[in-house]
């Protein structure tokens, strides 16, 4: 994590993110009734669905519109020699401090120097330990027997699971270099510290694309990944001016790495990393072949045949802690003035201003009134645009009220069946962004929103 050096804007606190995931079924501590299991959270009904549709984008970018870019679904436990030759078990590592005092536990290089200098614990002054190394692996056992021989780790990255299959790829789906594979999946790391809600936890997801190159092309692959990376979080719709590179120094680089950037986020708690592009050379296949004894090179026929240990970029990107981006960065508080103009009233609303392809809910039908027929009229209209997109329904309150409530969920449209919708079968369709409000017919309106989601521009 960087230093804080651009003031946050947003009117986002990790505070109000925590209280409206919960509030609106994003995002529930885990086992609550127990008292909550550190690093860990659930997802709730609205939590999941912009879950997926975070992941479903970064599939549909990568599969759907690389030609050169396949997926994979890799198991999470894995032979343990793979951790051997990743070069986890040996260096995936923190430092760890302890307190003698107060027992608090803390990463080195996350309490201040003087401190560490001092060997002064930042929460109660008491002495600290010196620092020692502690693997971030989660080691559990396979069958019966609690042996070394049983040991096997939950994997700590989705990357592995890439690699060792990245032959069985290329012969099973004829790939040529440069070509990759991308995964979507459960990692787990042993982390220290955990706070901030759901950006650093113990459970998360990963979002992983690990390209295969010829030796010599990686630094051009490497420039190109990192545009249409950065490409990419324009295309969602987040602030621009809350995303910056960061190269890691050569002395901080994973123990892989021949070039790193992150793209860092302005979260509400300073600038945090939300994903990583990194150049990881030849170093994974060439350990794998290594420690497996079987030949990763890589075959070119349009070289030759030249044989060579491919190198790899990687695009990682953390899917949980892009739901957390996601929610920040669309959340927004506005003074309602217009008294009366959507029924909402005077007040502060607050509102997610999620893209429409990433929003839990695409569309709220509210009848107007439940009784007179209303309801079943916007009942039936529910019907058919459920096919088409995702939806909800709200008859309970004012309709204001129910304007407010699907802003905070971050609907971007709500269609609104009026007496006159009974005569002339036209509708409201109301923007969450503008509140503005427009008279469309029924049979126009499933193309209209169509378009909408299309053509929609960010404009707050
Ligand atoms: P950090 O330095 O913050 O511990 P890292 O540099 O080790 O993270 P990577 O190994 O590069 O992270 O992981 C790639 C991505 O996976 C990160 O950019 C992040 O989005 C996500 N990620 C990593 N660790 C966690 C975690 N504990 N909780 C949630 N997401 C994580």
């Amino acid at each position: 994590m960087s230093d804080i050096s651009n003031e946050y804007k947003g009117k986002a606190t990790m505070e109000k993110i925590t209280s409206l995931a919960k509030r609106r079924g994003f995002v529930f501590q885990s086992s609550e009734i127990y008292g909550g299991q550190r690093g860990a959270w659930d997802y709730g009904p609205l939590g999941i669905e912009l879950k997926n549709r975070i992941a479903g984008s970064w599939w549909k970018e990568m599969t759907q519109l690389n030609d050169d870019i396949v997926g994979l679904d890799a198991s999470i436990l894995m032979h343990p020699r793979t951790w051997e030759a990743s070069g986890h078990v040996e260096n995936f590592t923190d430092p760890l401090v302890d307190c003698k005092k107060c027992k608090s536990r803390f990463r080195d290089d996350m309490i201040p120097e003087e401190n560490l200098k001092a060997k002064k614990c930042p929460d109660c002054g008491g002495e600290l330990t010196d620092p020692r190394n502690f693997n971030l692996m989660f080691k559990t056992h396979i069958g019966p027997a609690e042996d070394t021989a049983s040991v096997v780790y939950l994997r700590p990255e989705t990357a592995q699971g890439i690699y060792v299959n990245y032959k069985n790829i290329i012969q099973s789906n004829r790939m040529k270099i440069p070509f990759g594979i991308a995964q979507i999946g459960k990692a787990f790391r042993n982390e220290i510290v955990t706070k901030n809600f759901i950006f650093r936890t113990c459970e998360f997801e990963q979002m992983e694309m690990q390209y295969f190159v010829k030796p010599g092309e990686d630094e051009t692959w490497f420039d190109k990944w990192r545009e249409r990376r950065w490409a990419y979080y324009e295309k969602l719709g987040v602030k621009m001016d809350h995303l910056r590179w960061h190269q890691h120094p050569i002395d901080k680089r994973a123990h892989y790495a021949k070039d790193a950037y992150d793209i860092e986020y302005l979260f509400p708690m300073g600038w945090s990393e939300l994903e990583g592009v990194h150049n990881r050379s030849d170093y994974d296949l060439g350990r794998h072949t290594e420690y497996s004894g079987k030949d990763m090179q890589y075959i070119d026929q349009e070289d030759n045949n030249a044989r060579y240990i491919p190198y790899i970029i990687e695009t990682s990107a953390g899917l949980t802690r892009n739901v957390l981006m996601i929610l920040c960065d669309a959340y927004d508080e506005e003074q309602v003035t217009d008294k009366g103009s959507d029924g909402g009233g005077d007040d502060i609303r607050t509102v997610l201003r999620f893209h429409p392809t990433l929003a839990p809910i695409t569309v709220a039908v509210l009848p107007l009134m439940k009784k007179d027929g209303l309801a079943e009229l916007a009942n039936d209209l529910r019907q058919e645009l459920k096919e088409d997109f995702s939806t909800d329904y709200d008859q309970a309150g004012a309709i204001g009220r129910r304007y407010r409530r699907q802003d905070e969920a971050g609907t971007p449209f709500c269609v609104t069946v009026d007496y006159e919708s009974k005569d002339d079968h036209s509708v409201t369709l109301r923007f969450r962004d503008s509140m503005e409000q427009v008279r469309v017919k029924r049979t126009d309106l499933a193309e209209r929103l169509r378009k909408e989601i299309k053509e929609y521009k960010r404009v707050k």
